[in-house]
């Protein structure tokens, strides 16, 4: 138990949980895996709070995690943790003039699209709106817009942080020597090598996606089982994906208060960023009438870019005992894969019935990758921590379960759910940085050249491990 509290400004929280408190109610993370009291929760008001924390965490031998959106799966919280809360980072400054925005390192997505679409502008966002836009950034944020602008690492333009001296820094493309190898490491391998208190990135007008009435064409078409293998053709055939598009295919169950609670479903979700009369002709395929014929509904609207991630609500609820998984594919994804995928989600289901309670979903999301292979040419590209810019598709497995019992069928289940679903695939697997398993396999994330210089980085920048990093977890 700690005896003493830390001198932090006067908005500022700390807390040691008490009997009354559970990991669950004090800490209202997306999943309550891998988490136990934490030695103390802090909610910093300034960076010079940050500061005060970094030497208390030292002093008393804890570990920093910084939570920003709350929604990374595999964080392991422990009773050597100090929980830092950046809620309180929350603010948004738009900067119309260099086409910026600067955004609080405790901001979730929801926040960042509604600010900038009343503006009139969007930039890559996460395609949930409670996610942590820092959080995302750090593990390289893939965005509901990489047909169009890539992963949100290539449009950022600079950070602030707070570093394990406790010594502020802006970061950004002039940095030299090590401030610039920090910074580069932030770019899809940051997590835990820095607190960021802000970040900028480049913002773009909506209009220039010429857009009828600046809304997003898109189209829902729902299928029951019997029409699952037309749904995998359509998908299969609309790969590898071409122009303004995100093209997602999800594997679900109804949720309660639909017509036929927990039956399987198969939902194609598409969205076009450009004219409605150019998102008929390239997603054609989504409109004839054989596909329409066989859906149980299938839908068109033209949504305000601010509601483009209402199609991913019901997977923002927070608490309950959570997986979450992705993995990058380069090669198109075949009809038969995605059969198997279904049977093999489905099988888990049928084993775990706990499984099925939730949002138990794999969700096929299939962009143009030509943006994202474009900006990798680059010095500042090349320099950062992202390597899967040829991935044409991620699939994400997100299972949701309730009987702590589950967690080892859950895991014995995903390799083998992964597995299907590379079947086309050659190279080793690469998982998505921000989905990475607890513990982490950095290899499985970055090639050796880049663990080697992110070990460097953390070395340099945190030599005494003073906050989680995936892959150095010594103290917890
Ligand atoms: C439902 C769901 C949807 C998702 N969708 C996407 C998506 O579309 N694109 C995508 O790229 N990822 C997505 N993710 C993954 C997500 O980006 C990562 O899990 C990310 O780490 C979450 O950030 P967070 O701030 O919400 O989580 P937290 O758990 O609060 O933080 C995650 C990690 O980031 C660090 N961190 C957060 N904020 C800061 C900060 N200010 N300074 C320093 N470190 C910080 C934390 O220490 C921790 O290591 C999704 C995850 C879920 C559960």
């Amino acid at each position: 138990m700690l005896a003493d509290q830390p001198k932090l400004s006067a908005k500022a929280t700390f807390r040691i949980p008490g009997p009354e408190d559970t990991p669950a109610s004090l800490l209202d993370r997306w999943s309550n895996t891998y988490i136990s009291l934490p030695a103390a929760v802090a909610v910093p008001d300034t960076e010079a709070d940050i500061a005060a924390l970094i030497t208390y965490a030292k002093e008393h031998d804890l570990s920093i995690l910084v939570a920003g959106g709350k929604h990374f799966a595999s964080v392991p919280i422990t009773p050597k943790t100090l929980y830092v809360d950046m809620s309180s980072f929350n603010s948004i400054h738009i900067d119309e003039q260099a086409q910026t925005v600067t955004i609080g390192g405790g901001v979730t997505t929801g926040a960042v699209l509604d600010a900038l679409t009343t503006t009139g502008y969007y930039t890559s966002v996460p395609n949930t709106n409670t996610v942590g836009f820092v959080g995302a950034f750090l593990g390289g944020g893939s965005s509901t817009f990489n047909s169009v602008k890539g992963f949100l690492i290539d449009d950022a333009v600079s950070a602030r942080v707070v570093t394990a001296a406790g010594k502020t820094l802006t970061l950004g493309q002039d940095s030299e020597g090590d401030e610039a190898a920090l910074w580069h490491a932030l770019r899809g391998a940051g997590h835990g090598l820095a607190v960021v208190t802000s970040l900028t990135v480049r913002i773009y007008p909506i209009s220039e996606l010429r857009m009828d009435d600046d809304k997003i064409w898109s189209r829902m078409t729902l299928f029951a089982p019997p029409a699952f293998g037309i749904a995998a053709r359509t998908f299969a055939k609309l790969q590898p994906v071409r122009g303004p598009i995100a093209l997602n295919l999800i594997i679900t169950r109804s949720p309660p208060g639909t017509p036929a609670p927990g039956a399987p479903v198969l939902m194609l979700m598409a969205a076009y960023f450009g004219p409605s009369a150019e998102a008929e002709k390239a997603l054609a395929a989504l409109l004839d009438p054989e596909v329409v014929g066989a859906a149980v509904m299938a839908t068109t609207a033209l949504i305000p870019v601010n509601g483009v991630n209402s199609g991913t609500k019901p997977a923002e609820l927070r608490g309950g005992l959570k997986r979450s998984e992705a993995t990058l594919l380069k090669e198109p994804v075949s009809a038969t894969t995605i059969e198997s995928v279904c049977a093999r989600f489905l099988q888990l289901g049928r084993e775990f019935p706990d499984t099925t309670a939730g949002g138990s979903a794999v969700v096929f999301y299939a962009f143009d990758s030509s943006t994202l292979e474009a900006s990798g040419v680059s010095e500042a590209a090349r320099l950062g921590f992202f390597e899967g810019r040829n991935a044409r598709c991620i699939v994400y497995h997100d299972i949701w379960f309730r009987e702590e019992g589950s967690a080892e069928a859950v895991d014995a289940y995903l390799p083998d759910a992964i597995a299907i679903a590379r079947a086309s695939e050659t190279g080793p697997l690469r998982r998505f940085a921000n989905f990475m398993r607890h513990p982490a396999n950095l290899a499985e994330s970055y090639s050796e050249a880049k663990i080697t210089e992110k070990k460097r980085v953390k070395d340099l920048w945190d030599p005494e491990n003073v906050f989680w990093t995936p892959g150095f977890d010594r103290r917890s």
